[in-house]
């Protein structure tokens, strides 16, 4: 017997729950694809109906429009499969759909490490590569040996070895020259079997100084548990994490800056000096200040709280912390968050 075909394409879908800005916005037209089979049909119905197609994941680094204009598309496929294996390391290939933190639990119970400090990041596996994804000193780019996936243009396969993905601080070429053009339909990891736990940053450093060196799921669980304790969770208060990235400002602006502000945090870099963001914006009193429906976090100064707000707010909002912080510091902050339109 023949499996039915189980492809949906919904029209006028809402997407309040589906992006954690809780932005209440309604895609034309939307679909789940679970196979390299289904996602082509996608396309060949967008072809149809001349539609321009707009890659979803977890919907928790975005800013969405009330109405998303063409075909919103979610690929779910969750397969994993070991594609090389030595005593040393192993080589895993994932499905783009599966989520990111139980992606990591499932390498740390097999025995497979270096993606302790990227625990408990909300989204899933395809879209890390999106923006590299990174947290407590470690970027997922390090781990990353391929990325597979489908050009939306004409449904043909592609695959890109890590080196080539133009990986950068909160950056690839999937932001850059392959926007909107591509989608990730599955990501290549290479784990180490020996442990090597990287506790450089202050709270896991104390931590390390109080208890000891952890093991590898020990740190997973402390960075969860930091995490819980200053970041909101979005199904409690809707956010997209940082909204802004940190600047790398020149080493004549920072010896400016550093006259005047003498306790500002600042981390050297190759290209000059990394300010903290969320300082920036905490040493103007900001924190906890609210913008109508959008609320700067009273404990995390880089992450927007919408209350109900549309992007316009998130983006009003946003606009009024990128203007106070120009004039003060004359720096230039830069949205994380996608806009998803
Ligand atoms: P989405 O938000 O759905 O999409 C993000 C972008 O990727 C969009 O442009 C989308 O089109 C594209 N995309 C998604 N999937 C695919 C695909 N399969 N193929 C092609 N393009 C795709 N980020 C960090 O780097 N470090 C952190 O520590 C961190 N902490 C966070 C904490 C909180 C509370 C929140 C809400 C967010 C945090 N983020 C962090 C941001 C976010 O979790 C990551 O960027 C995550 O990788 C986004 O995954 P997603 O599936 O939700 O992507
Ligand atoms: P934090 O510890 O309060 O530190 C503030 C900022 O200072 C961080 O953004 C971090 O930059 C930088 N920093 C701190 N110690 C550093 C060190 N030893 N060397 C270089 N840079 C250092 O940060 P937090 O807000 O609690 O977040 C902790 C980690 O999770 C950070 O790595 C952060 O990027 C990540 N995170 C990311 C998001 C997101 O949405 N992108 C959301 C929450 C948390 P970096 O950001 O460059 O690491």
């Amino acid at each position: 017997m023949e499996k039915a075909v189980v492809l949906k394409i919904e029209s006028s879908y809402s997407l309040l729950n589906l992006n954690t800005l809780g932005i209440d916005a309604e895609a034309e037209f939307f679909a789940q694809a679970s196979s390299v089979d289904e996602v082509r049909d996608c396309l060949a119905f967008a072809v149809a109906n001349q539609l321009l197609v707009k890659v979803l994941g977890g919907g928790s680094n975005i800013v969405m429009a009330s109405h998303v204009k063409g075909l919103v598309l979610n690929y779910s496929n969750t397969a994993l499969q070991v594609v090389n294996e030595t005593t040393a390391d192993v080589t895993v290939k994932v499905g783009a759909g599966y989520n990111w933190h139980e992606f990591v639990l499932f390498c740390l119970s097999r025995g497979w490490f270096g993606l302790e400090n990227l625990s408990y990041i909300p989204g899933t596996v395809g879209a890390a590569p999106v923006q590299n994804i990174g947290a407590y000193g470690v970027e997922v780019k390090d781990f990353i040996s391929a990325v597979h996936g489908i050009r939306l243009s004409d449904g043909e396969p592609f695959m890109m070895v890590g080196e080539s993905c133009g990986f950068a601080y909160r950056e690839s070429c999937f932001k850059q020259e392959l926007d909107g053009k591509v989608l990730i339909t599955e990501v290549e990891f290479s784990l180490s079997k020996k442990p090597c736990v990287q506790v450089g940053y202050a709270p896991l450093d104390k931590m390390a100084k109080e208890k000891g060196l952890p093991t590898p799921i020990e740190l997973s669980n402390w960075v969860v548990q930091v995490r819980k304790s200053k970041l909101p969770d979005p199904v409690d208060m809707p956010n997209a994490g940082s909204f802004f990235k940190n600047p790398v400002v020149s080493t004549e602006q920072f010896q400016e800056l550093i006259k005047r502000f003498p306790g500002m945090p600042n981390y050297p870099q190759n290209s000059g000096v990394k300010l903290p963001a969320g300082w920036l914006i905490d040493n103007l009193g900001m924190k906890g200040q609210s913008f109508g429906l959008v609320q700067i976090h009273a404990l995390q100064a880089l992450v927007l709280i919408n209350n109900g707000g549309s992007s316009e707010d998130v983006l009003a909002a946003a606009s009024m912390i990128k203007n106070s912080v120009q004039k003060a510091y004359e720096v230039q902050l830069e949205q994380e968050p996608r806009m998803f339109f």
